[in-house]
Parts: C-alpha cells; sequence; structure tokens
C-alpha cells in the first residue's frame, strides 16, 4: 500500500513502499533539515496515499 509523508516545509513524499519512503524521508530530513529520523518516526509521520 502506498503512503505518504508531508513534511513540515511543505514537500509530500509518497512512496508504494515502506522501505521507499523511509529512505527518501531519511534522505530528505538529512540534506534539507540536518535532522535523523528513525524508520519508525518515518512511519509514525506515514499516512495512506
Ligand atoms: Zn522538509
Amino acid at each position: 500500500m502506498a503512503k505518504k509523508v508531508s513534511c513540515d516545509c511543505g514537500k509530500t513524499f509518497r512512496e508504494s513502499t515502506d522501505d521507499g519512503l523511509v529512505a527518501v524521508v531519511q534522505r530528505h530530513a538529512r540534506d534539507v533539515h540536518r535532522m535523523e529520523l528513525s524508520r519508525e518516526q518515518v512511519l509514525a509521520m506515514a499516512e495512506p496515499a
């Protein structure tokens, strides 16, 4: 099932797998916000998409 995460900065990420979503959101958080997110944190922010 596809899921999406909406970042506080306005970006939205949508992926068809949990692994893909975790990877892109972790990379965005690290590159743009200098934040390290755990897999659990990313999935807690995810909504069905
Ligand atoms: Zn962001």
